[in-house]
């Protein structure tokens, strides 16, 4: 990306997640909220050492990123970045947006995540400063609401409500969770992840334990 290319975006999504594997319902959150929300990027961010994910086995961060790569590459608004994966130590997003706010100085950042991962926020490195240096874009599916009473998100400041935006995406029930166990149980997983993923996963012999 030029200098000149990366200067006329206004609005820069970060979509961070382990993506193991990256299926539709990343997809179509990342392009609910590129539409809903105008902005000129989504950039998935596939994590390298998750500091929230304790299970043992993650897939390696390089094949993840092909994955998303893959899953991508029909779409000229959304890119994968190696950020976290070229990073050492912990994948922390306040690590992450400042990255980005340096490689993009005149745009605003907006942090996309499922409702799941939002209402664990408080818990996330540095949130304070998080919450000033970029804007939420939560998914919640239809017949959710998301309350400012809700326990987990009690506390936050009004800057991050200010700036939240919450958006509707179609009720998908896809997670990678359940596709690894499907894999591995050899039920299909066609139709709930783009098809070169699956073949990708297919010619490695993932999950299948
Ligand atoms: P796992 O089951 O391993 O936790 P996952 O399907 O939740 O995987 P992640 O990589 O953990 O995928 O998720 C990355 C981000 O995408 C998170 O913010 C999560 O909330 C969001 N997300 C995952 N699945 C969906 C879905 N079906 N619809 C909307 N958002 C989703
Ligand atoms: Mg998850």
């Amino acid at each position: 990306m030029s200098q000149q290319q990366a200067s006329i975006f206004k609005r820069i999504g970060l979509f961070g997640g382990t993506f193991d594997p990256v299926h539709y319902g990343h997809l179509v959150l990342a392009e609910c909220a590129r539409y809903e929300c105008e902005l000129d990027r989504v950039i998935f961010i596939p994590s390298a050492r998750p500091p929230h994910k304790h299970r043992e086995t993650v897939l390696g961060e390089n094949y993840r990123y092909e994955m998303v790569r893959l899953a991508i590459k029909d779409n000229p608004f959304f890119e994968v970045s190696k950020a976290e994966i070229d990073r050492p130590g912990y994948s922390y997003a306040i690590d992450t947006v400042r990255y980005f706010r340096f490689e993009y100085p005149e745009a605003e950042i907006y942090f996309i995540t499922g409702l799941d991962a939002l209402l664990d926020l408080k818990s996330w490195k540095d949130v304070g400063e998080l919450i000033k240096l970029c804007r939420f874009i939560t998914a919640v599916r239809p017949g959710f609401e998301l309350k400012e009473d809700d326990e987990r998100l009690k506390g936050l400041p009004a800057e991050f409500w200010r700036n939240l935006r919450v958006i509707e995406v179609p009720g998908l029930h896809i997670s990678s969770t359940d596709l690894r166990y499907r894999i591995a149980t050899g039920k299909p997983v066609r139709y709930l992840l783009p098809r070169p993923v699956e073949d990708y996963i297919r010619e490695h012999g993932f999950y299948r334990e």
